[in-house]
């Protein structure tokens, strides 16, 4: 899988995969990372990237033609590029997204600055628009290395071992039971007898009991899609 950052601050990027799974997986070929700089393709005497917003407001907006020029390359010598852009006008990005975007050959991450970019370049190039919560960065680079992240370890090979993903919060719409290492006592706190009798139905059932108490007191509204699904199913 090859991933294409579309930013005009790359070295915000980079340091990310300098280390730990993502380096393993660059190394391996699992994934190669791109970046595109939309200055460069800027027509303007001084490599300007910004201008003022047309009919009033605040801020600069990032201007149509050097982002165009970028993307139009880009797609022009890359068929199957898929393009994502990160604004908080979107769709939340969710692990069902994470999954499915997993199977792509490629994907274009493009990162506004300022007050974002021009609509019309949205418009023409993005095959998705994501948003990664409900709060403003400074610039979608952040935004889109959560996204690479949670794509890239959903990759097979990426994770050293693959049974991590299936058990994991998301999987379903209960979040993970709280995980414990050794040794049984630490600082006067145990883990949990029940994890240490070996018996794994019951473990399972504790973890099943715990996981509906993080979840109904961390997300609520999921409980309330888990015990749904399971009503369905009986
Ligand atoms: N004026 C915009 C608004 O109110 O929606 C916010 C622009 S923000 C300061 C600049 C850039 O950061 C955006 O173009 C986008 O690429 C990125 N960004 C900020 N918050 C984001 C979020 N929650 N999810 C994804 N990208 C975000």
């Amino acid at each position: 899988m090859t991933f294409t950052f579309v930013t005009l601050f790359a070295n915000l990027i980079e340091g990310y995969f300098q280390d730990s799974i993502l380096k393993r997986a660059i190394d391996k070929n699992l994934i190669h990372i791109n970046y595109l700089n939309p200055r460069e393709f800027s027509g303007s005497k001084h490599s300007k990237v910004d201008d003022t917003a047309v009919g009033g407001g605040a801020g600069m907006v990032m201007y149509p033609q050097p982002l165009y020029d970028a993307l139009k390359n880009l797609k022009l010598s890359n068929e199957n590029i898929h393009i994502v852009f990160l604004t908080p006008v979107a769709k939340p990005f969710r692990q069902n997204d994470a999954k499915r975007l997993a199977k792509k050959s490629h994907i274009a991450f493009v990162s506004g600055r300022y007050e974002g970019i021009d609509e019309r370049v949205v418009e023409e190039f993005a095959d998705e628009v994501f948003s990664i919560g409900d709060y403003i960065l400074t610039g979608g680079e952040l935004a889109s290395l959560v996204m690479c992240d949670a794509i890239s370890r959903n990759i097979e090979g990426v994770l050293g071992n693959s049974d991590s993903l299936s058990v994991e919060s998301f999987e379903t719409p209960l979040l993970e039971a709280p995980s414990f290492s050794k040794p049984q006592n630490y600082e006067q706190r145990s883990v949990p007898s029940e994890y240490l009798k070996g018996n794994h139905s019951r473990i399972r059932s504790l973890k099943l009991a715990l996981s509906e108490c993080k979840t109904k007191f961390f997300r609520p509204e999921q409980l309330l899609k888990h015990r749904t699904r399971k009503s369905y199913e009986k």
